[in-house]
């Protein structure tokens, strides 16, 4: 999950960050208010969960109040188009003032969960700024590592070795260190798979503070976090996986293609796109209905594809273990009692109680196309999608 760049500032402060004094507002008028009571000169800084944002006219200096108000009042309700927004860009709802800063250095400062090595990783730069993915990709040497032992968490040598390679030495060495260990311990108690602070300023007068902030957080663990969970902002998510979510299917990712998928258990579901793409067709999702025996899933994985306009065939792959196919096929039968489903619909069925399935779909009454091997559902779905 991910939050805004105000909301990650906040918790990074609770650890000891050093962030830029500011509050958020949603209207213009606000914006303007929390100038007057900052002092100026401010930055107006649009919120949404994306970087690339100074680049894509979603920042503005600001000199007086009223500068202020004009700048939130364009950023505000602006349709902002980053290069990791896609070409849709995100609406702002919100901008975040804060006092202007005088940056004397830009550098990188991040903390990610290395899969590869099970641990998670300090990277530290002395380019930071606006493009810190072309410093990892033409100059790695500028990126400084350190490998954090989660049992005894970010040491203080680590700290001074990595400030000391991004240039904070002298009266810097000390509070980098100290900041680079409340980033760690925010990411550590937070559950998160990223913390990063891009740009990490020197200002004029010699202190070290986080310009930017940008946390996502281990889904897994938000359900030790409720405080975290209510920072969700469904207005920067998909609207068919927020619905997803309402209906139950925990398993639903939105991809770009007209194939809509229904099958239980992830790896079944990797292979059914990966057979879709081998027929030369593109799933329209991936969704996973889970080991359930229950109609209602499958109604509802109905409901959520029937909403997608971008969906033109249906293909359900299920291969009934613990979950029984009886149930799938009774759900496929109330699904298309209960919605105009409009697309075809193309069934492959095996496994426990298959028998019982097949005969209960071939009393249905509607048009199915139906397959056995998952090669010919995936041709027969990628023929019906045209
Ligand atoms: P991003 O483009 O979404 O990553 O947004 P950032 O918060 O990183 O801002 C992008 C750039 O805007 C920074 O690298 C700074 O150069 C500039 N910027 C942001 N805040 C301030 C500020 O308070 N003062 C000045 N002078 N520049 C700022
Ligand atoms: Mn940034």
């Amino acid at each position: 999950m991910k939050v805004h760049e105000y909301q990650a500032k906040q918790i990074m402060s609770e650890f000891g960050v050093p962030i830029p004094q500011g509050r958020v507002a949603s209207t213009s008028q606000e914006a303007r208010q929390i100038a007057q009571e900052l002092g100026v000169p401010v930055v107006v800084k649009a919120q949404i969960h994306a970087g690339g944002r100074g680049k894509g006219g979603g920042i503005k200096l600001a000199d007086t109040p009223a500068q202020a108000e004009e700048a939130a009042r364009q950023i505000i309700g602006m349709r902002l188009v980053t290069h990791q927004t896609g070409p849709e860009g995100r609406i702002v709802k919100r901008v975040l003032v804060e006092e202007q800063v005088q940056a004397q250095r830009e550098l990188y400062l991040g903390v990610i969960v290395d899969s590869g090595r099970a641990q998670p990783l300090m990277m530290a730069s002395e380019a930071g700024g606006v493009d810190i993915e072309e410093v990892a990709a033409q100059s790695p040497e500028k990126i400084h590592k350190a490998y954090v032992d989660p049992a005894v968490g970010f040491q203080p040598y680590q700290g001074r070795q990595l400030a000391f390679a991004s240039g904070l030495d002298g009266d810097l060495l000390r509070p980098a260190v100290q900041l680079m260990s409340g980033l760690y311990r925010a990411f550590a108690a937070k559950d998160c798979s990223l913390a990063e602070i891009n740009p990490l300023v020197v200002t004029a007068d010699g202190r070290l503070l986080a310009l930017d902030a940008k946390i996502n957080f281990d889904d897994n663990a938000l359900f030790r976090h409720p405080d975290v969970a209510d920072l969700r902002d469904p207005d920067e998510e998909d609207p068919l996986e927020v619905q997803a979510q309402e209906l139950g299917i925990n398993n639903y990712v939105k991809l770009t293609g007209n194939i809509g998928c229904v099958v239980n258990g992830a790896g079944l579901a990797m292979a059914t796109m990966d057979a879709i793409k081998l027929a030369g067709g593109e799933p329209a999702n991936f969704l996973d209905i889970g080991t359930v025996n229950d109609v209602s899933r499958v109604v509802n994985a109905f409901k959520l594809l029937t909403a997608d306009p971008s969906v033109k065939a249906i293909l359900i792959n299920i291969f009934g273990g613990m979950a029984r196919v009886d149930v799938i096929a009774q759900g496929v039968v109330d699904a298309h009692q209960q919605m105009k489903v409009g697309v075809p619909v193309v069934v492959r069925l095996a496994g426990t109680n298959v028998a019982e399935g097949e005969r209960i779909l071939s009393q249905a009454g509607f048009p199915l196309i139906r397959a056995v091997g998952l090669g010919e559902a995936a041709r027969k779905a990628v023929e019906a999608a045209g």
